[in-house]
């Protein structure tokens, strides 16, 4: 199993969570996992985005943008309900991923120290 394995949960999971807040496309949804380091090839993130529309999750217009068509997805009843689900789980998986570094965060915070950052911060590449 390879990194695009292990990722594709948090890929989709990310791909809801912006669809929840506004209409996506796949050039800006591109730019935007980029930004967080999820490198996608159109080739990768359009069959993703069209088994989450198949899966009843996301839904899809196109819109003529520029004189171009371009499909635009927003997220469904049933995707609010899976990206709900889909919190509870990272929210559970991150506090035991963190336990050490919560538990020292709030040890530190008891002596007035300052926080610790989670792991090293990586340099912003917009
Ligand atoms: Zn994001």
């Amino acid at each position: 199993m390879g990194e695009r394995d292990l990722l594709s949960g948090l890929v989709r999971l990310h791909i809801l969570h912006h669809a929840a807040h506004e209409p996506i496309f796949g050039q800006g949804i591109m730019d935007e996992l980029g930004h967080h380091g999820y490198k996608l090839s159109p080739g990768t993130l359009y069959p993703i985005l069209h088994g989450l529309e198949k899966s009843g999750y996301l839904t899809s217009t196109t819109e003529l943008v520029a004189g171009r068509q371009r499909r635009v997805y927003v997220i469904t009843d049933a995707g609010r309900e899976m990206l709900a689900l889909g919190k509870t789980k990272v929210w559970e998986l991150f506090r035991e991923l963190f336990e050490d570094e919560l538990r020292f965060s709030t040890r530190r915070e008891a002596d007035s120290m300052p926080p610790v950052s989670l792991g090293k911060a990586s340099p912003d590449k917009r």
